[in-house]
Parts: C-alpha cells; structure tokens; sequence
C-alpha cells in the first residue's frame, strides 16, 4: 500500500486539505481524531494512562482532557510519557485501517506531527501544507474562537516551515493568491501514478 503523510503548522489547512483528498476518494487517516477516540476506547491505553497519571484522568472511561491537559501543561517530560503510550497504539491502529483499504490506489495520514513522531519513516511521501504564519493565525482564531498569542504559543512549538517544506516531496500553497484545489487534483494525479 503507498503510504502518504500529510502535514503542516497549526492552521495551515490540514483539515481542508484532508477533506478534499477524502472527496476524491481516497482513504484519509485523521490522526489527531482517532488518538482522542483511542484514549477513550483502548483498555491499554486508558489502563497505561490511569497509572501513569492516576485515575482521576478519566471519567470511567471517559479521558478528562482538562485534568490531563493541567498535568502536561508547560511540562515537556509528562507530554513525552503521554506521547510514548498513545503513539504506538495510534501506529497499530493506522496499521490496521490501512490493511482494511487495501483496494485504495493509496491512502494519507493527517497529522500535524508527521516528523517529530517519526510517522514519516514508515510512509511513502509526504506532502506539506504551507500557509503564511500571519493568515493562519487569523484562521485559528477565528476557528477557536482563541486569542492570537495562544495560537503564536503552539505555532513556536511547531517545526518551522523552513523545516518542514526540506522534509517533505510535495508542497500545497494554502495562501489566499494560488488556487488550492487545482494544486491538489494535480497531485493527485502525481500521486496515483507514483503508487502504480
Ligand atoms: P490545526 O493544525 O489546528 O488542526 P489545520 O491545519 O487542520 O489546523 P484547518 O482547520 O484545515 O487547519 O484550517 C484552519 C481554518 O482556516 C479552518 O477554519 C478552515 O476552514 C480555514 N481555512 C483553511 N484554508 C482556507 C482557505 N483556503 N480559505 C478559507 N478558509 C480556510
């Protein structure tokens, strides 16, 4: 099975991006979606999270994502311990969506963390969405309803663009000045051919 990523900064129009792949038929794996059912749905996961974190983290079943987010808030070492229980179970299950679309020309995984989670090892391509900084901004507070420095908080946390755009095959221009859809039908195209 060919094996894309698709990523970019926060508000740079993954989502969209995503949605218009999805249009064209092609399986979309929204990564970020599926870690939120998983915490609330892998008896592994919640039982490695209660005891880690303790078990006022959940609700029942129900991840507390308040009471998680003031535990990991500013606090780089307890991210990375929740990181190393929810990325392996997010991998298994991508593994497994993947072999459930086997008839698919290809198939994309959306994630804003394509590198810095080391997905990119195990995909084919991947393809960046670039926006500029000051228009995303606007976007995601808009989207939010949040403040500007909040969004320019997660931006810095970010990989570059500069990064970024090294790092992966393909590029989509989500500016305002050059047209989204044709760029993506054209790789789209590019696309199907490469996973031939
Ligand atoms: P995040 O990293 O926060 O998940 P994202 O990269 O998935 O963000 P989107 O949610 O797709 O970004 O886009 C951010 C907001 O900007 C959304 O409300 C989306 O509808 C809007 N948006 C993105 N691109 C465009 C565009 N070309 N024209 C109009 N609105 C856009």
């Amino acid at each position: 099975m060919f094996k894309v990523g698709l990523t970019g900064g926060i508000g740079s129009g993954k989502s969209l991006v995503a949605d218009i792949f999805s249009r064209l038929g092609v399986p979309v794996y929204i990564s970020d979606v599926k870690a939120k059912e998983l915490m609330n749905s892998n008896a592994e996961l919640i039982r490695a999270l209660k005891q880690e974190f303790g078990n006022d983290i959940y609700n029942g079943t129900e991840l507390n994502r308040k009471a998680l987010a003031d535990i990991i808030f500013n606090d780089e070492q307890k991210l990375n311990r929740v990181n190393k229980f929810v990325h392996p179970i997010v991998r298994n299950d991508f593994n497994s969506w993947t072999e459930k679309h086997s008839d698919a020309k290809y198939i994309i995984n959306e994630s804003a963390i394509v590198f810095s989670s080391g997905l990119h090892q195990a995909l084919d391509k991947v393809i960046c969405v670039i926006s500029p900084l000051e228009l995303r901004i606007n976007r995601v507070v808009k989207r939010d309803d949040t403040d500007k420095e909040s969004v320019e908080k997660i931006a810095s946390q970010q990989l570059s663009d500069e990064e970024r755009k090294e790092k992966s095959d393909f590029i989509l221009y989500n500016n305002e000045e050059e047209l989204l859809v044709p760029q993506i039908i054209k790789l789209h195209q590019t696309l199907i051919q490469l996973a031939l």
